[in-house]
């Protein structure tokens, strides 16, 4: 069984956790790749094929130990919640868990598409019936944490994974570090997530809560709409300050042909006061969400225009994304 600890982590009973957690090297039982698919701010991820089925998965490898401080509690947190969500196509499955004396190593369904960043980095952003086709998924795997007390609190195209390369047809959910359990009596307050991405509340120490993620499903329907970031700037202390007034513009040529829909979409998650934010549900609601109406533009992943005519653009390229040091 699983139970919430004040801070907002699951904990696994004992005797759960020995079935769990496998004690034999994972490169036993599958052949590890040398060059990792991905890296986030903690851990590696390397393509990881299982020798006796040739079943590809991805191995999360995770430091127990971090700048000199015991992760377990974390570890097992994120692997609590992996097995709590194991029934949605829309959360990546947790396959198996290796313990090593410096490392766990958590065993993930592959996403073969790797981040939706990628695709960020390649075409700069979505045509608009692809964002809204994207954002549909993400809204849906959403649903499914909120319905569950969970907040993931770290939403980021980093963190969105693609089951198949060069498609949005099949997102999934990934990197469950920093999510909390949000229950009744929990309060949270903690500087975490990423600058471009995280929320009012969170910057100003407040408690933190679902509709945190909210916050940061405008960010990202912003981003994949136009390739820029809508409150970066060169410094931190500028960024903070554009998202605790949410500074928010929406230059024309970085929102060329994009529906007055998509742009209300995001007006409406980017609210300051966490309460006064949607719900997950009034998301759906909202009409570019909705509405069977078909897009203008493409259906294609396409490059934003080249032109250079641009004046300083006051949101920001993704390319000088920074997190938390
Ligand atoms: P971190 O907590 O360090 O950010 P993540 O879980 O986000 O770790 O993983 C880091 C990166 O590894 C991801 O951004 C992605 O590029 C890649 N990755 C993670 N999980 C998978 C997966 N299941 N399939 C493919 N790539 C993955
Ligand atoms: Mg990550």
């Amino acid at each position: 069984g699983f139970t919430t600890s004040r801070d907002g982590l699951l904990k696994i009973d004992d005797d759960d956790l020995k079935t769990v957690v496998l004690k034999t090297s994972i490169l036993a039982v599958y052949d590890v790749d040398k060059t990792p698919l991905g890296r986030g701010k903690y851990a590696t991820v390397c393509r990881a094929v299982h020798k006796k089925t040739g079943v590809h998965y991805a191995a999360k490898f995770v430091k127990k130990r971090r700048r000199n401080q015991d992760q377990m509690k974390e570890i097992i947190h994120e692997i609590a919640v992996l097995m709590q969500c194991s029934d949605t196509s829309r959360v990546i499955r947790l396959h198996e868990v290796y313990e090593s004396t410096t490392e766990m190593v958590l065993v993930l369904e592959l996403a073969a598409g790797g981040e939706l960043q990628h695709i960020l980095d390649m075409g700069q952003c979505l045509g608009e019936a692809e964002a809204r086709k994207a954002m549909r998924q993400i809204l849906d795997g959403v649903a499914y944490l909120h319905k569950r007390n969970i907040a993931h609190l770290d939403l980021k195209p980093q963190n969105l994974l693609l089951a198949e390369p060069n498609s949005c047809d099949n997102i999934k959910l990934c990197d469950f570090g920093i999510s909390k359990i949000l229950e009744p009596g929990i309060i949270v307050r903690e500087i975490l997530g990423t600058v471009d991405y995280v929320a009012p509340e969170v910057l100003s120490y407040e408690p933190i809560q679902l509709s945190t993620d909210i916050w940061s499903i405008g960010v990202l329907a912003y981003v994949l709409l136009s390739g820029f970031s809508p409150f970066a700037a060169d410094d931190k202390q500028q960024t903070f300050l554009n998202i605790s007034k949410c500074d928010l513009s929406f230059e024309p040529e970085h929102f060329e042909g994009v529906s007055s829909a998509a742009i209300d979409f995001i007006k409406t998650a980017l609210v300051v006061d966490p309460r006064k934010r949607p719900k997950i549900k009034d998301l759906f609601e909202h009409p570019w969400i909705s509405l069977k109406t078909s897009i203008p533009g493409t259906l294609n992943i396409h490059a934003t225009s080249t032109e250079t005519s641009q004046p300083t653009p006051k949101s920001t390229p993704l390319a000088q994304r920074k997190s938390f040091a």
